[in-house]
């Protein structure tokens, strides 16, 4: 296929759905396999995102031929006859050892549409279309190259409210599934999401070149990062540490936004940190309930290594194995870990934001002073902590308290703080202290302020099973509902009480296996 024309539609196929280029090939071909994917046997298209479809300008499937070559096409199906699908290879470290080849083992890279919404876009002109789930690669492994239904609305469903909470993720177009048995603990059944993101390369693509020792094509791979996705780069005098600094900018922000809204990734693996900065690979995720720092979603990681609060500490680990890949290229080993300590001052400026937009503080407040901030913060997490708070609620009906500083705060805040109700009186006595002479308009502007920074609804675990649940028996309208609520998390949505609740009692622990 040409690399830099767009792919005319398939001579024969019903309805043009969408036209790519694939641009990733020009690397060469120590960087990718071109194995077609099996597809899916009667794919059925069940969710899609009609943001996501914008970002592409792809018109919505409004009647069953399009609906058909939407799923032949984003099942795999297309790929699977015309041979222009690819996988590509990455390595990477897992819980901190090195793992050596790793790669696509389930995903294949369609190719690459034009976007067309700039507002989603921010910036990236070519985005790539990868589907999940659609049979084995070379890079599989010992594995199946299939995703089950469950993991695939996970993903799905995650990709789309970490967008709209205002968190960098790769997006989620669709969902397709079919009756294909898929065997895990038990038996269940296949599904593919089609994932868009501008670039899937993660730190392990750079790590498995540097670490065969092949730094020809580790420096073909720099060259194109950089050209692709931070064009400032390659002006500079030592591209591959230019684009490390970009890489430890772009997480920085990422981290804190995860930290903010509550979102444990549960598998920060290097062969899932993503070199946009953005969140990828949405596994054995989880949104914090009841405040515990170190809480993980993921019942294989016992030690915790990817909890909660230790999100900034691993992330700053992995920018660290990626700059030892990328100092063959770097040349100045000073210089390189240089540029990963940047990650703890950025992280914290955008943290130390993240949390004043929570707690509703501005830095030009009369009594205004980070140093007081930041222990108003501290102790509201230790606070939290104590009484294992929810976290997202504790937060939404914060507006409320500072709103109206006179009224009692709500008794749904209340509740929260039963363990130590008077630990949490003196907390809030000191936050209406610390906004102390703001009149009654700008306490009003600032709840607003506080109703755009913490959300009202988050994909909690239990919401996701009940709804993978309904789904398993056919019926996705629990699924579609969770998608069009979560698409507006921080507008309350009448009906939708039971979505904005902490779990029930009896919801169970909000753990997973990595099975998917
Ligand atoms: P993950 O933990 O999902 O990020 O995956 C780690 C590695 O295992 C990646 O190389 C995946 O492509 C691969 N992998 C995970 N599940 C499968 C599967 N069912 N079949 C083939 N490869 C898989
Ligand atoms: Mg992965």
């Amino acid at each position: 296929m040409s690399v830099d024309t767009l792919t005319p539609p398939q001579a024969g196929a019903a309805q043009p759905v969408l036209a790519m280029r694939q641009d990733f090939v020009r690397l060469g071909a120590e960087f990718h396999s071109t194995s077609p994917p099996q597809g899916l046997p009667q794919p059925r298209l069940r969710v899609l995102s009609a943001d996501a479809a914008a970002l592409l300008g792809l018109a919505l499937p409004q009647h069953d031929d399009a609906r058909r070559s939407w799923a032949e096409l984003f099942s795999g199906n297309q790929a699977a006859r015309d041979a222009s699908a690819i996988s590509t290879v990455y390595a990477g470290h897992q819980f901190g050892n090195w793992a050596g080849q790793l790669g696509d083992g389930r995903a294949h890279l369609l190719g690459e549409a034009r976007s067309r919404d700039a507002r989603q876009a921010m910036g990236h002109a070519w985005w790539e279309v990868q589907i999940k789930g659609a049979g084995p690669t070379p890079f599989s492994r010992r594995g199946d190259g299939r995703a089950v239904l469950r993991s695939s609305i996970r993903e799905f469903l995650c990709s789309e409210a970490m967008h709209a909470l205002g968190v960098p993720t790769t997006r989620a177009l669709c969902l397709v599934d079919s009756e294909l048995p898929v065997r895990r603990e038990s038996l269940e059944t296949a599904a593919v999401v089609t994932r868009l993101s501008p670039s899937f390369l993660r730190f392990g693509h750079f790590e498995h070149f540097s670490h065969g020792g092949r730094h020809d094509a580790l420096r073909r791979l720099v060259d194109y990062t950089v050209a692709r996705l931070y064009p400032a780069a390659a002006d500079s005098a030592n591209p591959a540490l230019a684009l490390l600094r970009e890489v430890v900018a772009a997480t920085a922000p990422t981290i804190a936004r995860w930290q903010c809204v509550g979102f444990v990734h549960g598998v920060m693996n290097t062969d899932n940190m993503s070199m946009l900065g953005w969140t990828i690979d949405y596994g054995p995720f989880g949104f914090l309930d009841a405040f515990d720092p170190g809480y993980t979603p993921n019942t294989t990681d016992s030690w915790g290594r990817y909890a909660w609060a230790r999100q900034p500490a691993v992330a700053r680990w992995n920018l660290l194995a990626l700059a030892q890949a990328l100092l063959p290229l770097i040349g100045d080993e000073q210089a390189a870990r240089d540029a990963v300590e940047d990650f703890a001052d950025a992280f914290m400026v955008e943290m130390d934001r993240g949390m004043q937009a929570k707690l509703g503080l501005r830095a030009d407040d009369p009594a205004a002073s980070l140093e007081t901030d930041r222990d108003l913060v501290q102790d509201w997490l230790d606070l939290l902590a104590a009484c294992r708070a929810d976290w997202t609620l504790s937060h939404r009906l914060l507006a409320r308290v500072v709103e109206l500083p006179e009224a009692p705060p709500p008794v749904q805040w209340l509740r929260q703080f039963d363990a130590w109700p008077q630990r949490a009186a003196d907390w809030l006595a000191r936050l209406r202290a610390r906004q102390h002479g703001l009149d009654a308009a700008a306490r009003a502007e600032r709840a607003r302020d506080m109703l755009r920074s913490n959300p009202c609804y988050v994909l909690r675990h239990h919401l996701g099973q009940q709804a993978i649940a309904q789904a398993r028996d056919g019926d996705f309208s629990a699924v579609l509902r969770l998608h069009r609520v979560l698409r507006m998390p921080f507008d309350e949505q009448p009906g939708c009480e039971d979505l904005a609740a902490a779990p029930p009692p009896d919801a169970g622990p909000p753990v997973l296996s990595c099975s998917s």
